[in-house]
């Protein structure tokens, strides 16, 4: 572990199974100098074991920078449930790993990710209280993902700013790598402030439907970044930007939900070099961990949820206004900006 190329001082690495439901998951604290960690919950079909404890030290490390950069009280965890290779009773599964989040004593807090749906927080409910993005309770904030949308929306119109000098979207053309439940509401703001959408997904159904309510033009999941457009947005997997695929991808900005969109790190000063604009992640798609963060206070402001999104657009503005003062990329810029916030040398 202490070797693993993802491990960053990790606080806690929680490794949890339960035969009875199939349980198999990995929950990471990363940092909890600003407050218990929290970060959702991703279900998934890993290829092996040590891709999974990958994602949660990465994605939980992510959620560090996230949640200092929004501002948050919060330290950033994760957890990953690697999905049984067999049937499986959902509901049950679920209750074990509420048992599990429960075992680590509020160290973290969970929520959704992908994979994982308000349902199974309900069930999670019944074992711990360590857990947000409810749609039921006094403060239920429901699933994050429509605010991680309006984040991204909002960050997008940032970049733009910046990059093209357009008050407006109207006319431009953009990319959207996934339609899921942050993907989708994002091509809707997006339909709705005059873009062109190019989109692919893994699954036909969801691209009838951008195509049919928003005239969306269909890609292949292979093709989706050597599109001719303004905007690329990652809204699938991590890794979207790659040494693979950055020599195609044509857009002059780079402004998605996924986490984890660079490949490595290098791929930050690579998009500078080709004269791209990549919107940290972590710091564009935070929308979704402010609306949990609403929750957890134990009183779900929408006006306070309001004013964080507000302040993710000028964190974002000053990322892009001091890498291009310093020639330097954003990526520099703002791991400099949260590893100060949360008391790290760089
Ligand atoms: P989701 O599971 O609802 O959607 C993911 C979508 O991507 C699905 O429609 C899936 O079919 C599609 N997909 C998977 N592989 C693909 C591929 N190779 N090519 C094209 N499409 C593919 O997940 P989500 O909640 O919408 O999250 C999307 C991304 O945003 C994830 O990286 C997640 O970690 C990140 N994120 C989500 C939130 C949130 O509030 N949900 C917050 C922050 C970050």
């Amino acid at each position: 572990m202490f070797d693993h190329p993802d491990y960053d001082d990790h606080e806690g690495v929680h490794v949890f199974t339960d035969k009875a439901t199939g349980l198999r998951a990995i929950i990471a604290v990363h940092n909890t100098t600003l407050g218990p960690s929290a970060g959702g919950t991703r279900l998934w079909s890993y290829i092996n074991q040590d891709d999974a404890l990958t994602d949660a030290l990465r994605l939980s490390k992510a959620m560090s920078y996230k949640n200092a950069m929004a501002g948050l009280e919060l330290g950033g965890g994760k957890a990953v449930i690697l999905r049984p290779e067999t049937m499986f009773d959902r509901d049950a599964l679920f209750a074990a790993y509420g048992r599990a989040v429960e075992a680590v004593g509020g160290a973290y807090i969970t929520a959704e990710d992908v994979g994982v749906s308000p349902d199974d927080m309900r069930i999670i409910k019944t074992q711990t209280d360590y857990v947000a993005g409810l749609d039921t309770g006094p403060a239920a904030s429901g699933d994050p993902s429509p605010v991680t949308a309006e984040g991204v929306f909002r960050g997008i119109k940032v970049a733009v700013r910046h990059k093209f000098g357009l008050e407006s979207l109207r006319g431009l053309r953009v990319a959207v790598q996934g339609l899921g439940h942050v993907g989708y509401a994002l091509c809707e703001h997006l339909h709705g402030a005059g873009c062109q959408l190019v989109v692919t997904d893994i699954n036909r159904a969801v691209l009838d439907k951008a195509q049919d309510e928003l005239g969306a033009m269909l890609v292949d999941p292979q093709d989706i970044h050597k599109e001719t457009v303004d905007i690329y947005a990652p809204c699938a997997l991590g890794g979207a930007v790659s040494e693979k695929t950055l020599p195609h991808i044509r857009a002059g900005i780079i402004a998605g939900a996924a986490n984890n969109q660079l490949a490595t790190p290098e791929m930050g000063e690579a998009c500078r070099q080709r004269g791209i604009l990549y919107a940290p992640d972590y710091v564009i798609n935070a929308g979704g961990i402010i609306n949990v963060a609403a929750e957890v206070s134990g009183t779900y402001d929408p006006n306070w949820v309001r004013g964080k999104l507000e302040g993710l657009e000028t964190t974002l503005k000053s990322i892009f206004d001091e890498a291009a003062e310093h020639q330097v990329a954003t990526t520099v810029v703002a791991d400099s900006m949260a590893r100060a916030r949360l008391g790290l040398s760089d």
